[in-house]
């Protein structure tokens, strides 16, 4: 493997940031095209950034993402934090025992690595379903997760959303019968909601619910959590004993994209995606349709490969790494795997919702996919090659 271990693939997104940095300095932002989908934002004005202090700002901006954010998840209240890792990381250094169970459903593994790492680091058990007929909550479970949408944009059946929360519910060996439910709604927040249809998890009967504020709408990475009053006072309070709290920068930033965010924008991607995944096909096999893009998983890229009749030792991901990179470095198009955190999806996902996507007509961008799997289809037999463009 040439990229197996988090080191490595940090060495990885080093790289892309160097190459991102070069195209912005010799061509401009303008021939940067982030498809990743979560291109973040920061829609402050003047007089926002007045009032960024320690103590001012979280007067005055955690307030405005209270209102906002009861509005774009419900709930009773609200918790700005770094990252929707880190209200994982709350969540669970909060309310998981050690010693007891996790239990995880997700409509498609494999997890958000943040879920088992931050179990292993409070000394938890993780298990993890993606299938109903398999699921089961052990008797010591302190807190069910759900993830509304995975990495990949697999989105949950709402009836199987349900039956887990009848289940938690109905848990009754824990003393207060029932157990905790905290939805990873990373991206599931704006996808089940808008393109699927579906109610909010607290709605749907979750007790929290955690998104990203840098997908598929307008603002700085970060996490936004909501939920019932007494389990987020613990939240929170674990959140400050660790740093994991937004600071007043990211809390403003989060505020001026929920005021901004329109759903319009996701739906318009709809028509524009089944296009661009017809014409990929026809020239390329392999290529689905995600809810705002299309995508192609990592082992169909390798087995199309193949059956062209061009034989590689790389594995599925690397394999999709080397064309992340290929894509960033001669077209500026930049993708997930290129810049992902240690653990993020390998597949490389063409989201048609980002900002960029509206600069590039269709035709231009499928000839640029077209053109980068050509030069992948040369290199791909060469792993010292492969090597040499992934880490440079
Ligand atoms: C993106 C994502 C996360 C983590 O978000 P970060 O901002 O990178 O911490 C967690 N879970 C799912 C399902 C995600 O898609």
């Amino acid at each position: 493997m040439i990229v197996e271990t988090n080191i490595q693939e940090v060495k990885k997104r080093e790289n892309s940031l160097l190459i991102i940095k070069k195209i912005i300095q010799s061509d401009g932002r303008n021939q940067l095209f982030d498809i990743t989908g979560l291109s973040g934002g920061f829609l402050l004005n003047d007089d926002d950034l007045k009032l960024l202090e320690t103590y001012v700002g979280p007067a005055i901006f955690e307030d405005q993402l209270l209102q906002m954010g009861k509005k774009h998840l419900g709930g009773e209240k609200v918790l700005g934090l770094n990252r929707t890792s880190s209200g994982i990381l709350a969540t669970i250094l909060a309310l998981v025992r050690p010693g007891s169970y996790l239990v995880h459903y997700l409509p498609k593994l494999p997890s958000h690595p943040s879920i088992p790492r931050s179990c292993e680091l409070v000394g938890a058990n993780y298990i993890e379903f993606d299938n109903l007929e398999n699921f089961f909550i052990p008797d010591d479970t302190s807190l069910i997760v759900i993830t509304g949408s995975t990495m990949d944009h697999q989105v949950i059946n709402v009836e199987e959303f349900k039956q887990i929360i009848i289940k938690a519910k109905s848990h009754s060996k824990s003393s207060d019968g029932g157990v905790p439910v905290l939805v990873d709604d990373a991206s599931g927040a704006r996808l089940r909601t808008v393109i699927f249809n579906q109610p909010t998890a607290i709605e749907l009967g979750a007790d929290l619910v955690v998104t990203s504020t840098d997908k598929l709408m307008d603002g700085p990475r970060g996490g936004l959590m909501s939920g019932s009053e007494g389990l987020m006072n613990e939240i929170k309070s674990k959140a400050h004993q660790f740093g994991l709290e937004a600071q007043p920068p990211l809390v403003a930033g989060m505020v001026r994209a929920l005021e901004s965010f329109n759903p319009k924008n996701l739906l318009n991607s709809l028509e524009k995606k089944h296009e661009l995944n017809k014409s990929l096909n026809s020239k390329f096999k392999g290529f689905e349709e995600t809810p705002t893009g299309v995508m192609i998983s990592p082992d169909v890229l390798k087995s199309q490969i193949e059956e062209k009749g061009i034989k590689t030792s790389l594995s599925a991901s690397d394999i999709s790494f080397a064309w992340a990179m290929i894509l960033l470095k001669d077209h500026g198009i930049l993708t997930i795997p290129a810049v992902g955190m240690p653990g993020a999806s390998p597949t490389v996902r063409f989201d048609l919702a980002a900002k960029d996507a509206k600069i590039l007509d269709l035709d231009e961008l499928t000839d640029l996919i077209l053109n980068s799997l050509k030069t992948l289809l040369k290199v791909v037999d060469d792993p010292e090659k492969c090597k040499n463009i992934i880490f440079n």
